[in-house]
């Protein structure tokens, strides 16, 4: 009696050491697999970089060298982000022209945007007529404090990241 119970036990132990392996090497072998045969889904970012479409939305960014002061782009702002002003230019004072040919007939005194509250619909760079008002490629804006966010595109240090992403897309 104590025979029998002695050597199903061991065929038991057995039976369990042998499961135990074939699952394991099951579960490894879909695991190699997987593995082998499927491309890394992640990039060692920040060294390595994806490429947007062409038509990417990211950051704003304003050549105002060519902004007529038209604010087509503030009153199509569906979150009212974008902050305009300007003032009549002195008579007398020759009226420039943008890159497209049109008269900037008032000085831009302010052309703010915060992208904070900014949607990225790209409504405001579809009605700008001298296409001044364009969405860049560049997404590391990050901030450390929410005012960071306001960006004034009248100051010639915002310019420095529009080089670097143009020179660095
Ligand atoms: S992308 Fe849209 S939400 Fe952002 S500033 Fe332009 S119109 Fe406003
Ligand atoms: S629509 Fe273009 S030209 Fe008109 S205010 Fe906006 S950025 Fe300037």
């Amino acid at each position: 009696m104590s025979t029998s119970v002695e050597t199903g036990s061991f065929k038991d132990y057995f039976r369990g050491l042998y499961q135990g392996v074939t699952s394991t090497a099951k579960g490894m072998w879909i695991t190699f697999k997987y593995v082998w045969s499927h491309k890394p889904v992640t990039i060692e970012y920040p060294e390595v970089r994806e490429v947007l479409p062409e038509k990417a939305r990211m950051r704003l960014y304003n050549d105002s060298q060519n902004c007529i002061s038209c604010t087509n782009c503030a009153n199509a702002c569906p979150v009212d982000c974008i902050y305009i002003s300007s003032v009549s230019r002195p008579k007398g004072e020759d009226i420039p022209k943008t890159s497209n040919g049109q008269a900037i007939r008032k000085i831009l005194t302010q052309f703010d945007i915060d992208t904070a509250l900014c949607c990225y619909c790209g409504l405001c760079t579809t009605v700008c007529p001298t296409e001044c008002l364009t969405h860049s490629h560049d997404y590391e804006f990050s901030q450390y404090a929410v005012e960071g966010f306001i960006v004034d595109y009248l100051d010639p240090e915002v310019k420095q990241w529009r080089d670097r992403i143009v020179k660095n897309p």
